[in-house]
């Protein structure tokens, strides 16, 4: 169990779903882009219509599944769910878009990983609500066009500058998940605390959603493993003192920064003298896909004030340098 990407077993998916809010009022943060959903969901449906298409992007964990279930609820329709990778050839997708009730909802999870063919196939699904499949084999085989109910289709992606252009261009609703503040995340911790009727003190649980990234996903895995030493170590309330204790055993940096973060830090520090230095340099020295870094963990960094982006290049700061107890190198001159 990778405690700092938050990738949850399959033990604990139910503690995960339970946690999940199930409606705009439940779902914490993120509000300018809540308060416009809601706007378009009323919308929508005083009109009897479907939704228009949404693109939600940003780094894993920060609730993209969680809204779209949310949209299909406050909508009173149906979701089904998929992602780019699952679906192979067309006829995978021709297969649930036909299955759709009018207004419904499909969620295609990393939609920027969907094969060219399979694209170009959603693209008249998109627009149109119409596609055309091929029946019969040999000579009799001819394409026929069928038409589908209207629905709203949700991609959510952490790389949308891998998303094509006209893929792009087919969403009505464009919207940009950030990371959480901490005021944001103490609330979720709290709220998380009170569904898993666990007692949490209010430094115990800003301490944790400290150590999350800004993510809410690492701030309720990290919620349930301190609720576990909580459990075994202390007295079944979470307190700053067994948080304090559970984070240090679990080895969660000060600054809930994971492995990679800190790779990326040290790597400039050590190999580029803090920078500056390009992307692509970057990202060959710690084996990470140039875009990921970009896209993925990059955002955090510079939220947090470790990184700068230069137009010379990424400079790890000073904060970069006392976090990892390092010296900024004044040797160059001599
Ligand atoms: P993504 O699809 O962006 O990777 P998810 O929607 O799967 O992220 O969210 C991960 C977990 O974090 C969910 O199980 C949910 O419980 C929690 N979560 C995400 N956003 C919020 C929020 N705004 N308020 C409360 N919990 C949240």
């Amino acid at each position: 169990f990778d405690i700092r990407t938050g990738n949850v077993p399959d033990s604990e998916k139910e503690l995960e779903k339970a946690l999940r809010p199930l409606s705009f009022s439940d779902f914490q943060g993120q509000k300018k882009i809540v308060d416009n959903l809601e706007v378009f969901v009323e919308a929508a449906k005083m009109r009897g219509e479907s939704l228009d298409h949404v693109l939600l992007h940003g780094p894993p964990g920060l609730g993209k599944t969680t809204l779209s279930a949310i949209i299909a609820n406050e909508l009173g329709v149906g979701i089904k769910i998929t992602s780019g990778p699952v679906l192979d050839k067309p006829g995978d997708l021709a297969g649930l878009l036909t299955n759709l009730e009018p207004n419904d909802v499909l969620f295609i999870d990393e939609i920027h990983r969907l094969s060219p063919i399979v694209e170009e196939y959603l693209y008249s699904a998109m627009e149109d609500f119409k596609i055309d499949i091929m029946i019969d084999k040999g000579p009799a085989a001819r394409s026929v066009q069928i038409q589908l109910s209207p629905f709203t289709l949700i991609g959510a992606t952490t790389r949308s500058g891998l998303l094509t252009a006209p893929l792009r261009a087919r969403f009505g609703i464009n919207s940009h998940l950030e990371y959480y503040d901490l005021d944001v995340l103490t609330g979720i911790v709290e709220r998380s605390a009170a569904i898993l009727r666990t007692k949490i003190t209010s430094q115990a649980s800003k301490e944790i959603a400290s150590r999350s990234r800004g993510t809410p996903r690492i701030a309720n895995a990290l919620l349930r493993r301190v609720r576990d030493f909580a459990m075994v170590k202390g007295n079944g309330v979470v307190d700053l003192e067994i948080t304090t204790f559970a984070l240090e055993a679990l080895n969660i940096d000060k600054f809930g920064l994971d492995d990679m973060d800190n790779k990326i830090l040290l790597t400039i520090i050590d190999k580029f003298k803090g920078g500056p230095v390009g992307l692509t340099t970057i990202a060959t020295a710690v084996s990470e896909d140039p875009g990921t870094l970009e896209e993925v963990y990059e955002p955090f960094l510079i939220k947090e004030g470790f990184l700068k982006r230069t137009p010379r290049g990424r400079e790890v700061t000073d904060l970069a340098y006392k976090h990892l107890q390092k010296n900024r190198r004044t040797d160059d001159w001599q």
